[in-house]
């Protein structure tokens, strides 16, 4: 509760802080709602999800006769949730051994860092892991996977150079032989527009199914919160490549464009599994919308 709310200070400042300017001692009319509305866009909440809000909490406030700052924020709040929950879905493993995500992402979105997170999250729960090195474009995304693995005692399976695609599969062929319970697939940064490198990690998809017909058993996409509205874009065109089972939003401490959820969740809702607010191996968490809710408005 503390470590979120302390993370999304940022968000917080821009929505519930911007309220809290608002009002004062004003009361509510349409003049107070066209400036929340600037206020959720600058929150890069989108365009369709501050309609939706604005609407609904008019909704509510002729409804419900709001005539106080917290009740207009408690309707708020409301909205929010009732928005976001749905993409509240926890990754369950399921009995497939060995439960194989494979982890995508544009480059620097925090890809690695989140496999590190992950990985201690699996173990945790008594899982056994194997990271498989399949950033095959920067040495530097091998060797920070590699000095993880050692430091905590998690298998890496890698290769100098070669093909993202045979890293992943001879891994998870010696997460099969070892009986490992996860595997985690990295991936080469890119970008949705770089249509020859969306082409490669669908290759990559499609050798993972070689390697087992029933895998990927998750698709994760890694999302930095700072992209705000291009995290949508990020989304459909991941999506049409790969399959998108679930997101990772990353770094939503130190953004005020943690409002994104609700555009994700209006325009291209997928399971938000995980959210990272900060650097450390225990600041990936799993999304908890009452949480995110309360800890913007509390
Ligand atoms: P990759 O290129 O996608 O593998 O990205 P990295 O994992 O190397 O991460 C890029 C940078 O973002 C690193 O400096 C990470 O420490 C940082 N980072 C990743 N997740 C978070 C987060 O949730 N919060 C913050 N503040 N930094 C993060």
């Amino acid at each position: 509760g503390e470590r979120l709310k302390a993370g999304l200070a940022r968000t917080r400042q821009q929505i519930g802080g911007g309220l809290a300017n608002l009002f004062g001692l004003r009361k509510i009319d349409e003049d107070l709602l066209e400036e929340l509305e600037s206020t959720l866009l600058m929150a890069d909440c989108g365009v369709d999800a501050t309609q939706y809000l604005i609407d609904d909490l008019r909704m509510r406030w002729k409804r419900d006769r709001l005539e106080t700052a917290d009740q207009l924020q408690k309707a708020l709040a409301d909205g929010l949730h009732g928005i976001i929950a749905p993409l509240e879905q926890a990754l369950e493993l399921g009995s497939h051994q060995p439960f194989i995500i494979m982890i995508a992402g544009v480059n620097g979105s925090g890809k690695t860092t989140s496999i590190g997170k992950l990985a201690k999250y699996f173990q945790a729960q008594g899982k056994s892991v194997l990271l498989a090195a399949g950033d095959t474009f920067r040495a530097a995304a091998r060797e920070q996977l590699m000095t993880w693995g050692e430091r905590n005692n998690v298998t890496v399976v890698a290769q100098e150079g070669g093909d993202a695609a045979a890293v992943i599969f001879d891994a998870i062929n010696a997460a099969r032989a070892r009986r490992i319970d996860v595997v985690l697939a990295d991936t080469a940064g890119r970008l949705p527009t770089q249509l020859h490198l969306m082409e490669e990690i669908a290759k990559v998809r499609r050798v993972i199914a070689k390697a087992d017909p029933s895998g990927p058993h998750e698709v994760l996409l890694v999302l930095d919160a700072n992209i705000g509205q291009n995290a949508l874009a990020q989304v459909k065109a991941f999506d049409k490549a790969i399959g998108v089972t679930g997101l990772v939003v990353t770094k939503l401490d130190g953004t005020a464009k943690g409002g994104v959820l609700a555009a994700i969740a209006r325009q291209c809702p997928k399971p938000l599994r995980f959210i990272g607010v900060g650097e450390g191996i225990d600041d990936l968490q799993p999304f908890k919308a009452r949480e995110f809710v309360d800890a913007l408005f509390e």
